[in-house]
């Protein structure tokens, strides 16, 4: 049954296998988006004195074991126990993760089968995490590289895809030997919490994923600047990842980011109309809006651009929209009141700048939630805020186009680079565009669809590095050259 619980849950800091209050006992309480009036978690203010237990705990581990001298049937089979422990538990999980964010709960529920799915691709490509050997020196000389784990991995995560967003990253950095250290949003950290006792049901080894809740700074922070940290992995705005990209740079360390997105759909007179009306309104209203891929800006072709505004809007208005734990709602509420004010600002902001409202635009009253309404800007120019800032909310905004020149530059007028889309019949325009659109990943003639084989990350603002990918076990590891000698040595210079 979806219903709100009696009382919140309290949640710990999970440290070298167990679970503590650690440092502090102040308490961050979180409200439920869809009802605010109801804690629903009380999750525990970390200080720096936590993260550094617990990055003692994760190096200890590393540098003694046994996670990262483990065989690789041994992680791929407590990866694989994890991804069947989130599907037992999956109900249990999605009900926090829609209770704390806002999303609906079937979504949240879907979102754990795919967090699963990845521990089970991490599994698989723990066997595949080898070297290569150089067999071309002649015949007094042999090398070979060694993949060895990355070290020490701190990451840290938002609240807009709480788990989902974790296990892009914690069963590679596993898979690979590396040690971790969590620090989940302040917002949302109730899933993340739980994978510790499922990891350690599964039979990970204390000490090799450890967690701190609490804010940014200082928990974030003092994972990014301890010297025991060998690499950080990050997801989360814009702003925060080029502190944690400085900060990281100054201990030299590694570091994977992944931030915010603007990402446009490019729609030609070519195209199917009725499936682009359904791509676009699941592309900027999945998720609230608040979805890094986010479809927030649609780039239309003039001769087709009033009819497709009809369309969209007219299906937007079908959109079940309030509280999540209804089963049959789509669009649930808003993480918090201050991204509400944002996206209401930015909708003031078009207005004012000149925009026409053709949907929406303002709060939705329902409940005691926290809800914007789907909303339609059209005629919007590029140097509008809402043509260029990531909004975070269901805020759709529509800019027009005469030709494929202006089409791609208009794409390609943003600090972002995260995702694009290409919707045409001609197949040349649209190998030709894939091409020339600046986008770490470029859908034709789909939206938001993905496959963990395939990479994903950011050009330009939107990141560095890719997850996911055949190569997501190899962001997690340093190559070590092994250089032998066969044979009678040769002085050269006694
Ligand atoms: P945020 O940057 O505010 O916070 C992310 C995390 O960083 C949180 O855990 C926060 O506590 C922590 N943090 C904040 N300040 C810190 C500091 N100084 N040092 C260390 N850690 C610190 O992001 P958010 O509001 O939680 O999430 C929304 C953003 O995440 C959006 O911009 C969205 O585009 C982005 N996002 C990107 C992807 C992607 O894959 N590219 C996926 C999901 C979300």
């Amino acid at each position: 049954m979806n219903t709100l619980p009696a009382a919140p849950t309290d949640y710990q800091h999970f440290i070298n296998g167990q679970f503590t209050d650690g440092h502090s006992s102040e308490r961050l309480e979180r409200h439920s988006p869809g009802h605010r009036d109801v804690v629903v978690s009380r999750y525990l203010a970390g200080t720096a004195a936590d993260a550094e237990d617990a990055i003692r705990a994760a190096r200890t581990h590393f540098d003694e074991g046994p996670w990262p001298w483990s065989k690789s049937a041994e992680r791929q089979q407590v990866l694989h126990r994890t991804a069947e422990l989130i599907r037992r538990d999956a109900d249990e999980l999605g009900l926090i993760e829609c209770l704390e964010s806002g999303k609906p709960i079937k979504q949240a529920r879907g979102e754990m089968g795919a967090a699963a799915a990845m521990f089970d691709y991490a599994a698989a490509l723990a066997r595949h995490l080898y070297g290569e050997t150089c067999n071309n020196q002649g015949e007094g000389f042999f090398g070979m590289t060694v993949r060895e784990p990355a070290g020490v991995v701190a990451m840290i995560t938002p609240w807009n895809f709480p788990l989902v967003v974790l296990c892009q990253k914690l069963p590679f950095a596993l898979a690979a030997g590396c040690t971790c250290v969590i620090k989940p949003s302040e917002f949302t950290s109730g899933t993340s919490v739980r994978l510790m006792s499922l990891l350690k049901e599964a039979g990970l080894p204390d000490g090799a994923c450890n967690l701190v809740t609490g804010h940014g700074v200082p928990v974030g922070e003092a994972l990014v600047t301890s010297p025991k940290v060998d690499m950080v992995s990050f997801t989360g705005s814009t702003a925060v990842g080029q502190r944690i990209g400085s900060l990281a740079g100054e201990g030299l360390k590694k570091v994977a980011l992944e931030l915010g997105g603007k990402n446009p759909q490019l729609i030609f007179a070519d195209t199917d109309l009725d499936e682009v009306v359904d791509a676009v309104v699941f592309g900027v209203y999945f998720n609230m809006g608040e979805c890094c891929v986010s479809g927030s800006k649609i780039l239309v072709e003039e001769s087709i651009a009033d009819e497709l505004v009809a369309r969209v809007t007219a299906a937007a208005q079908t959109v079940p929209m309030g509280d999540p734990l209804d089963e049959t709602v789509k669009v649930g509420a808003i993480i918090n009141d201050r991204q509400q004010e944002k996206i209401l600002g930015y909708l003031e902001q078009a207005k004012a700048e000149g925009a026409t409202v053709a949907l929406g635009g303002g709060v939705h009253e329902q409940g005691n939630g926290r809800f914007v309404q789907l909303t339609i800007l059209d005629h919007v120019t590029p140097e509008m805020s809402v043509a260029r800032g990531e909004i975070f909310g269901p805020v759709l905004s529509v800019l027009r186009f005469q030709t494929e020149e202006e089409a791609v530059r208009l794409a390609n007028d943003t600090t972002y680079g995260l995702s694009a889309s290409i919707w045409t019949k001609d197949l040349d325009r649209a190998l030709r565009l894939s091409r020339r659109v600046q986008a770490g990943t470029v859908w034709v003639n789909t939206y938001m669809q993905g496959a963990m084989e395939l990479p994903f990350g950011g050009y330009k603002q939107s990141g560095i590095g890719r997850e996911f990918g055949a190569e997501a076990v190899l962001d997690f590891t340093e190559v070590k050259n092994v250089s032998i000698r066969l044979g009678a040595y040769q002085k050269r210079w006694l």
